[in-house]
């Protein structure tokens, strides 16, 4: 079930805590909480972290801010200076 973006973003401005768990891949966009997302979250134990589970994919990025389906995608083209065209 998908939820509307919108709803998505005015949730995690009302909870900075939990938004800092929520990371986005710097080519594709893909949103999703980090994996090592704890069970709770101060100080919005429980309920928080199910929230996360509840409307994101987990999502892990390297080092450079890609997802794993990115990696892959641009392991043979990427140079440190390159620009990520779908970057806005
Ligand atoms: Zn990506």
């Amino acid at each position: 079930m998908k939820h509307q973006r919108y709803n998505i973003d005015k949730y995690l401005q009302q909870y900075p805590g939990l938004a800092k768990w929520v990371q986005t891949c710097a080519a594709c966009g893909a949103r999703g909480y980090r994996p090592d997302l704890p069970e709770n979250i101060y100080p919005h134990p429980n309920v928080g972290a199910q929230h996360l589970r509840r409307m994101f994919e987990p999502l892990e990025l390297d080092d450079r801010g890609l997802c794993e389906q990115c990696r892959v995608h641009l392991k043979d083209q990427t140079s440190p200076t390159a620009k990520n065209p779908f970057e806005s």
